[in-house]
């Protein structure tokens, strides 16, 4: 199992298959617990890495749960605590790949978040005592996009659209898009797919991904 790791989403050129970029952000925190009961964070550290994988092994694959591990494994999450981990990622990357949505698109991008904390007894010397270590199931989402790339979005215009919109439904509402109606803003992505304002905000607010394309807006 190879797991290319890059900064950008590309596969290599000439390579068509679909791939899956999955960020994985750990955080690991460490609590500190006084005897009266108090809560201190002793330590946080954040791991990030991202990972471009040919869905083909992370879908329908029996090496798809030692590819998890290995990715899980690279921002040092303990193997004794990946089980569930592993379950919930492989079960969402399955929902994913079969979602028609992403059917167009070659790169698959999402972000895992993951946080471990670890309790420790705070003796008021030097050193700790671990108490009980957690491990919070993984978070699998989509963030929203920032606030300046949602303010930031092109607001169409009748005389700007040339009547060459790259969509004439909004993929949101199902409703047909009008430019240059009183009644609807119409918006345009970075990726050229254009949405009615009101509905495109509201995605937005939830997921960072064109919901036709997955084109990745940039997140806070
Ligand atoms: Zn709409
Ligand atoms: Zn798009």
């Amino acid at each position: 199992m190879r797991i290319v790791k890059v900064r950008s989403a590309n596969p290599p050129q000439g390579d068509s298959r679909p791939y899956f970029c999955i960020k994985i952000v750990a955080t690991f925190t460490t609590y500190s617990e006084s005897e009266d009961g108090d809560t201190n964070v002793v330590e946080s550290e954040e791991r990030v890495k991202t990972f471009l994988v040919p869905l083909e092994r992370l879908v329908g694959s029996d090496a798809s749960w030692p590819a998890i591990s290995d990715m899980l494994s690279a921002v040092n999450v303990p193997i004794g605590v990946q089980y569930n981990m592993i379950h919930e990622i492989d079960e969402y990357l399955g929902s994913v790949a079969g979602d028609r949505r992403n059917a167009v698109a070659n790169v698959v991008p999402m972000i895992v978040s993951i946080s471990v904390e670890d309790y420790v007894e705070d003796d008021g010397g030097d050193d700790y005592v671990v108490l009980r270590e957690s491990m919070n199931e993984p978070v699998v989402a989509q963030l929203p996009a920032s606030k300046a790339a949602v303010e930031g979005l092109e607001t169409v215009s009748a005389s700007v659209a040339g009547g060459d919109l790259a969509n004439k439904e909004c993929a949101i509402c199902q409703e047909e898009i009008v430019v240059g109606s009183t009644d609807q803003m119409i918006k345009r992505l970075p990726c050229a797919h254009v949405f009615h304002g009101s509905c495109v905000v509201r995605w937005l607010g939830v997921s960072c991904f064109c919901p036709l394309c997955r084109f990745p807006l940039p997140t806070l």
